[in-house]
């Protein structure tokens, strides 16, 4: 019995099981839990398990609660402080005295582990999976479960993006019983950025990750991170690390075998429970920090993939059209995929049935290992505050850059990162060189160096290819992430230092992350121009990151619909049109009647392409971006074409990296950016022959080997051809930009040369007469 605030005895209640609570056990076909559910569920495991404590970590981008469950044994609850005392320690080694507390700390610390779930809302097994495993955990008494429980602290991530999770379970729970079941939600399952969400773990440029990065990673480095992913449902039922190569060489070996130790436990242990379909080694690789945080930060990351249904509706697979496979073939036993599954049923229940098996595998590990996983994180600490003989002694970051938001943007990562930085009092010097007191100095001898080292390097991505002499093997992501090169910021790795570190960062501020973006003055105010960013129900996941980068400079625009286009008379409302990277093919048509409902169904259609041409010829002015270039080109009948539409990848291939682009310094879209810019390329990029009499080129793709950091195969299908154009049509003009200047929000070095695009007054077209009586 308890007593509450008003006086009123209760019951204790019982611990409430999912399928009391949501009227379904959890993965039942055809029923998902939203987001609101869930969180009542959780609430309600923490007032009545002993084990489980619930933080609201914040709210998310439209509002939902975001929350974080800690799940260890009664005892471990009631000395959480002290436990998380003992991280932190071992998080640190400068922090311990010597080998005798060293030892005590092994002795007494837990392993600590974080599972994330459904980052990408239609992967909708993982936060059904979460329910189950809490619920076990929080109730059951097995001696599994014991030892789990003594042995690992559980901070768990319920969903990493609830408004996904809430958005698509109720989309989905609407389309049961009707044609549409099971088909996509018409608009991106991340407010701005979609699937991108998961590309965001350097940049952290979304509430979602930044309370994950804070709340989560940074409160307690855990030892093993574990991402509930679902992979294509054509082949293996699901996959563990090892990755694939390359894996990112600033990535602590002890890292690298921890990972490929428990990715091999988890195969080994679903394996022997009888699931068929089991690979490792196969698919993904260890490349990009922007998916793997943990990899810089003392802990080992595993991502599981597991093969999806239709939403939560199951799907039949024909054995004969099961086969292929990147590093496998699931149609084959193999060293790496020993047991494959034959096709067949496959749906929901599957789905959780296997989650749920790989999480409490990688529990069960952690539980039993808990002396190799203290001691291992201990030890990749102490290396990396001892510094890599590859590391410089300090990066400097000096002071006084042109680029206010690029260097705000990247003081910010490294700090939300846990990096340590020092505004220094004193003059830096050290090879040769001399930056004035206010500098930012990065001393490599730090827990998160590698962090540093990994952000602030080039990258010389390997030259992979299928086989001698063959096509390049594609990275799962991309190749390049040095933030000085996109951010337009300088920074300099210095070896021999003249001043002793101790002395450059004694007293030295400590910068507070914070973004410091800055709207040109021609946006502001009631002369600015009137934007429309074109918004369809296909909206490609670009078009959300310029959203979002919009938003944060509070720059007005409206979003263009569909709907509004087909209306007609553009000029009315609009002086600018953006198009972000998408087929002509989806603006025009956008998704089929019958697969959504029909107020989502179609493109801008006829009357929307006519208006569009109208607005282009009676004044406006329309920045194409990418892909959609080559709608506009079409549309307007002009003489540009892509030269490298039809290259081999064999001779031509660039698949996300930084490129140097020379701009035309009288251009107007040039302005401010001096003769050139780095930029990013990769597969939806372009590169421009230009004909066209009414056509100017404002920037080319450098001459020689414009590569500046990633990998670029065939750089003279590239050299010198046109990056910028823009063409008079009519008594308007349209841009051309056959590059991303917004990246995923971080090529800040380009957003300049997007919002000069912007301006109509950088038409080169000569007001006429009556316009400039107005
Ligand atoms: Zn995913």
């Amino acid at each position: 019995m308890f007593v509450s605030q008003s006086g009123t005895a209760w019951a204790v209640q019982e611990i409430p099981t999912p399928e009391d609570y949501f009227g379904f056990e959890m993965g039942t076909e055809r029923k998902l839990a939203n987001w609101t559910n869930l969180t009542g569920f959780y609430e309600q495991l923490a007032k009545t398990s002993g084990r489980v404590k619930v933080d609201t970590l914040g709210t998310t981008t439209v509002g939902h609660p975001f929350i974080m469950v800690t799940v260890t044994s009664e005892e471990n609850q009631g000395r959480l402080d002290e436990l998380h005392g003992i991280q932190m320690k071992l998080a640190d080694p400068r922090t311990i005295t010597g080998t005798t507390e060293l030892e005590e700390l092994y002795e007494k610390g837990k392993t600590v582990v974080l599972i994330t779930h459904q980052i990408h809302a239609t992967e909708v097994g993982g936060a059904q999976t979460a329910a189950r495993l809490l619920h076990r955990l929080a109730s059951s008494d097995s001696e599994k479960v014991k030892e789990i429980l003594d042995n690992v602290i559980l901070v768990d991530i319920p969903s990493l993006n609830p408004d996904g999770t809430e958005w698509v379970a109720n989309w989905y729970m609407e389309s049961v019983g009707t044609e549409m079941e099971g088909g996509p939600m018409p608009w991106l399952y991340h407010y701005y950025v979609g699937h991108d969400n998961n590309r965001d773990w350097y940049a952290f440029t979304q509430k979602e990750t930044e309370m994950t990065v804070l709340g989560a990673h940074n409160q307690w480095h855990p030892h093993i991170v574990h991402d509930i992913h679902q992979m294509g449902g054509g082949g293996a039922r699901i996959m563990f690390p090892p990755y694939i190569d390359p894996i990112e060489h600033n990535v602590d070996p002890g890292l690298v075998t921890a990972v490929n130790m428990l990715g091999s436990y988890m195969a080994a242990e679903v394996t022997a429970q009888g699931k068929k379909g089991v690979v490792t080694s196969a698919i993904y690789d260890g490349f990009s920090p922007a998916r793997s945080y943990q990899h810089y930060h003392g802990g080992a990351r595993i991502l599981s993939e597991t093969a999806s249904a239709r939403m939560a509706t199951s799907v039949e697979i024909a054995p004969e059209t099961i086969g292929g496979g990147r590093e496998y073939d699931a149609a084959t036993a193999s060293a790496n995929y020993p047991d494959p599954w034959r096709g067949g049923v496959w749906g929901l229940p599957d789905i959780v049935e296997y989650m749920d098996a790989g999480a409490m595998a990688l529990l069960t590990n952690a539980a039993k290992n808990r002396r190799y996983w203290l001691e291992n994180f201990y030890k990749v600490n102490y290396r990396a505050v001892k510094g890599w003989p590859e590391w410089p002694e300090a990066w400097v970051i000096p002071a006084k850059q042109e680029n206010k938001s690029g260097l705000a943007y990247v003081l910010r990562i490294l700090r939300m990162g846990d990096v340590e930085v020092y505004e220094t009092n004193v003059p830096v010097k050290g090879d040769g060189k001399t930056f004035p007191a206010g500098s930012f100095v990065v001393p490599m001898q730090q827990p998160y160096a590698s962090f540093a080292q990994t952000l602030l390097e080039v990258q010389h991505y390997p030259d992979l290819r299928e086989f001698r002499g063959g096509p390049p093997k594609r990275p799962y992501d991309v190749t390049a992430h040095t933030l000085p090169l996109l951010m337009n910021v300088d920074a300099v790795p210095l070896d021999d230092l003249q001043v002793p570190l101790e002395a450059l960062i004694a007293g030295g501020a400590i910068p507070t992350p914070s973004f410091d973006f800055q709207l040109p003055e021609e946006f502001k105010g009631d002369q600015a121009p009137r934007i429309g960013l074109y918004k369809s129900a296909q909206e490609p996941m670009e078009g959300g990151w310029t959203r979002w980068m919009f938003d944060q400079h509070v720059l007005q625009y409206d979003t263009l619909k569909d709907k509004r286009a087909r209306k007609g008379a553009l000029v009315e409302d609009y002086d600018v049109i953006v198009f972000q990277d998408q087929s002509k093919e989806s603006i025009e048509n956008g998704y089929r009647k019958g697969t959504v409902p029909d107020s989502y169904a179609g493109g801008l259609g006829e009357e929307g392409v006519v208006a569009l041409e109208a607005f282009v010829r009676e004044g406006g002015r329309v920045v194409a971006i990418e892909e959609s270039t080559e709608f506009i080109i079409q549309l307007l009948g002009l003489k540009v074409s892509n030269t490298v539409a039809r290259i081999d990848p064999a001779s031509f291939y660039v698949p996300g990296s930084i490129l140097e682009v020379d701009l035309e310094e009288e251009s107007p879209l040039a302005r401010g950016l001096g003769n050139s810019v780095n930029a990013w390329y990769w597969g939806s990029s372009r590169a421009f022959d230009v004909s066209e009499p009414e056509a100017t080129v404002a920037a080319r793709y450098g001459r020689g080997n414009p590569l500046r950091s990633g990998w670029l195969l065939g750089p003279e299908h590239l050299a010198g051809k046109a990056a910028v154009v823009e063409v008079s049509v009519g008594k308007g003009s349209v841009v051309l930009i056959g590059f991303q200047p917004n990246y995923r929000a971080q090529s800040v070095a380009t957003w300049p040369l997007l919002f000069n695009a912007m301006m109509p007054e950088n038409s080169r077209r000569p007001a006429t007469e009556e316009e400039n009586k107005k």
